[in-house]
């Protein structure tokens, strides 16, 4: 039987957090392209979802921001770092950062995916395949020129000017292209629960011990996400210990959290976290490239992964127009994309790498200097209001240069502490 074969300018692979956003700004661009997804409809698990600046500011430019749901959404100004047993260290305010994205929004799960996926479908009627997986390209020499996928089970070919791999960290695209990545799978990852909160509970903590941490984060409708952290693949082992271990676990960590694990009552309250990061040496090919986890995922210290994906996405939607009209999509062109936008990504992969090595950490000398810097960054608002533009995703260069990490771990005063550069994000 002969293979359906389709027509568009640009093919995506995967609708998640970059594909989706890349798919719908193109539709509000008049560019063709079809979008496979190989899951059968939206997302629809349990996963904790903060919008960062730089995400908000996506969503506004997609016309969307104003338009989620407010009965699931949460603005969060404060977060408040502890130890583990609750003593507070510092907070950070994303008040200080300029409006209009000077705060965090908490979704309840999956809330800005589905309102980009509904306004693409509306968009582009027809142009968001579900059951649709992708299995190999198509070539023309050494250049790409489309792809072959199963939709619905039935092999079906499109011809295409640029390929867009947006399928994830272990993505099929880039293998296909050839593109070797090193794939790293932390030791460690988290188990999620959406729980209901106690009233006034309205600012984030996040609670670091030896090779402990839980984040509390407010979400809409009177609930908190909590983020543990656990080994890697041990959710099962967790599970077996029973609901009464991790409620004593989380109260030992946070005492003030008595009201919150007493609503911690069935595993379907739970989810699992996987982490790890991708690095490859190039994100572009003749005719294709990638985004997202599939070229950089990163460890979820820096908050960053879904947000780093949404801006590749605008990034690239932006360079498509100019990049068909002059038929300019070999891979040297292409590279305009990935070289807007390496900086900020390897930052934040290093960046998250160290927090890890500080935050997840089991060793009393490096637990003793991470605390110090905390607690230096809650003096120091220069320092401190860098660390929140790189959270809020508003810098490309490193919070800290040398001599900043020797002030940040206290050995050495700052003479200019409380000058904030809001201009210098
Ligand atoms: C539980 C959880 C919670 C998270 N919370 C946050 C958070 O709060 N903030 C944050 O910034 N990041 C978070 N992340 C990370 C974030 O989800 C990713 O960094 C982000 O989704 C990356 O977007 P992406 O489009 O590159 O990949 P994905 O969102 O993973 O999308 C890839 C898509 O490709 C599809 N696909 C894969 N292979 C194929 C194929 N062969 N054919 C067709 N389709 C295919 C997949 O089904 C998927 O829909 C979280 C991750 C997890 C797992």
């Amino acid at each position: 039987m002969g293979r359906a074969m389709i027509e568009t300018d640009v093919a995506i692979v995967g609708a998640g957090g970059g594909g989706a956003v890349l798919a719908l700004m193109l539709a509000q661009q008049g560019v063709r392209s079809v979008v496979l997804e190989r899951a059968a409809g939206p997302p629809q698990g349990l996963r904790g979802e903060i919008l960062q600046p730089n995400g908000q500011r996506v969503l506004d430019r997609l016309g969307l921001l104003d338009k989620l749901p407010t009965q699931a959404v949460r603005s969060v100004h404060r977060f408040n770092f502890c130890r583990s047993g609750g003593e507070r260290l510092c907070t950070v305010d994303y008040s200080d950062l300029p409006a209009p994205y000077n705060r965090a929004v908490v979704t309840l799960p999956n809330v800005a995916h589905h309102a980009i996926l509904d306004a693409l479908e509306k968009q582009n009627p027809g142009g968001l395949w579900y059951d649709a997986t992708f299995t190999g390209l198509r070539v023309d020499g050494s250049r790409v020129v489309g792809l072959q996928a199963t939709r619905h089970g039935e092999p079906v070919e499109v011809s295409s000017r640029l390929v867009v791999g947006a399928d994830g960290a272990f993505s099929k695209v880039r293998e296909s292209l050839g593109i070797s990545a090193d794939i790293y799978r932390y030791p460690e990852s988290y188990l999620i629960a959406i729980l209901k909160a106690p009233p006034r509970f309205d600012e984030a903590r996040y609670l670091v011990g030896k090779r402990e941490i839980l984040g509390l984060f407010p979400a809409a409708g009177q609930q908190v996400y909590a983020f543990y952290m656990i080994k890697a693949g041990s959710y099962d082992a967790v599970k077996a210990q029973g609901l009464e271990a991790l409620r004593q676990a989380w109260v030992r960590i946070d005492p003030g959290m008595e009201a919150i694990v007493s609503g911690l009552v069935d595993w379907s309250q739970t989810g699992y976290m996987p982490t790890g990061r991708v690095r490859t040496d190039r994100w572009v090919a003749d005719g294709a490239l990638l985004i997202g986890d599939a070229a950089h995922a990163m460890n979820p210290h820096a908050s960053q992964g879904r947000m780093q994906a949404m801006v590749d996405a605008v990034t690239v939607a932006d360079l498509i127009p100019g990049w068909l009209k002059h038929d300019t999509l070999s891979a040297e062109a292409l590279r305009a994309f990935e070289l807007a936008r390496r900086p900020q990504v390897s930052m934040l992969q290093r960046l998250a790498d160290e927090q890890c090595q500080f935050w997840n950490t089991g060793n009393p000398l490096l637990a003793y200097l991470r605390d110090r810097v905390f607690r230096t960054l809650d003096r120091n608002a220069r320092l401190r209001y860098r660390v929140l533009t790189t959270t809020a995703g508003l810098r490309s260069q490193p919070p800290f240069s040398l001599l900043d990490r020797v002030i940040a771990a206290g050995f050495l005063p700052d003479p200019r502490a409380q000058v904030r550069l809001p201009d210098e994000a």
